[in-house]
């Protein structure tokens, strides 16, 4: 890639003095499954393809974004991979000169696409799996194939998207009796193995505080499987890292709900329609797809990403008063 003679900027910093290096590009609010605690199975609405972002007006903002210090983005979704210019959209962001390019997919369709992804300069995936169980795989994601997610998985592997990540949400009595099967992987593979706390979104209103399976429920037991390390990445964001004694993958824990980590967030979000979303439980959002169609010169979109920065708010309040997240309708047209 041409991005090593890219001089990066330094990141800007919020009004809480966080700097916020790091985009998640929601380009699609589609999805090819509809797992159930995600997407909302009742009026599943859509915005129309003219409401969403263009490839150019996304690359637009990145590069406007990357001359105020973003070196980090995140693709995601609804699903990335049902985009179909997926492969030449990740090769124009890396050409920015982003040293941190990443994709989160339900690999359904990565088999076929990893090796274009990673020569078009994807450096890493996060693929989500909840459970090992084919039937209950079906059920969760009402009509998924998990052989297709191991070949992604397989394939990642292959052609070098790693450290190959895999996201899980343990949800109560739904999946939380496989935490230790997911633990174990670690074992024999050297992924990373996220477990993400079940956060308070669209899905049905399936969400209680009860069903959530905080963090410190899940170090106890992954801790019966051996002693843990614990240790952190450098600019890895949000998860607490663990490492089994003999395992050579990692785990990582993300508790936006028991433990928030608001005072060290670096992100800011685009959703598929064109909106910046400072924090992703609330509401306010700056609007950059009207502007650039109406013709804003540059510098207005630099403007209104370090307007975005400016009102990042101090922290969410899920703790205080779990009703504010009723505004996330949908965690694909936000961007998960
Ligand atoms: N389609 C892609 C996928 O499945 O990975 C990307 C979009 S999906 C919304 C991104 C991530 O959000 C997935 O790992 C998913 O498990 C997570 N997610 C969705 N709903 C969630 C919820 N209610 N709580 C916690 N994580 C959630």
């Amino acid at each position: 890639m041409k991005n090593s003679s890219i001089k990066e900027s330094l990141p800007t910093k919020d009004s809480y003095n966080r700097h916020i290096d790091y985009l998640r590009i929601s380009i699609t609010d589609k999805c090819n499954l509809q797992c159930v605690y995600c997407v909302s199975s009742k009026g599943l609405k859509y915005f129309r393809n003219s409401e969403i972002m263009t490839d150019e007006e996304i690359v637009r903002f990145v590069r406007a974004a990357h001359k105020h210090g973003l070196r980090k983005v995140r693709i995601t979704g609804g699903e990335p991979l049902l985009r179909k210019s997926i492969v030449n959209l990740i090769s124009s962001i890396k050409e920015i000169g982003i040293s941190d390019l990443s994709l989160t997919t339900n690999g359904i369709m990565l088999a076929g696409l990893a090796e274009a992804l990673k020569k078009a300069g994807l450096d890493r995936v996060n693929i989500s799996l909840d459970t090992m169980n084919p039937e209950r795989y079906k059920e969760i994601t009402k009509k998924g194939d998990i052989n297709r997610v191991w070949e992604a998985i397989k394939e990642a592997e292959r052609v070098g998207l790693s450290p190959v990540k895999i996201n899980m949400v343990p949800i109560r009595g739904l999946n939380d009796d496989e935490i230790l099967s997911f633990a174990s992987l670690t074992f024999e593979k050297d992924y990373h193995i996220r477990f993400i706390e079940f956060m308070p979104v669209s899905s049905d209103g399936m969400w209680r505080r009860e069903k959530c399976v905080s963090s410190k429920e899940i170090i106890e037991m992954i801790s019966g499987l051996g002693a843990l390390e614990s240790f952190s990445f450098r600019g890895e964001g949000p998860s607490r890292n663990y490492r089994i004694k003999g395992a050579v993958g990692i785990i990582g824990i993300i508790s936006p709900i028991s433990d928030h980590f608001c005072s060290s967030c670096n992100r800011l979000r685009l959703t598929s329609n064109g909106k910046i979303r400072p924090c992703l439980f609330s509401n306010v959002e700056v609007d950059i797809k009207t502007p650039m169609r109406n013709s804003a010169d540059d510098e207005e979109i630099e403007r209104l990403f370090l307007y975005a920065i400016s009102i990042k708010p101090e922290r969410h309040k899920l703790d205080e008063n779990i009703a504010v997240a009723d505004h996330i309708k949908n965690m694909s047209k936000i961007g998960g």
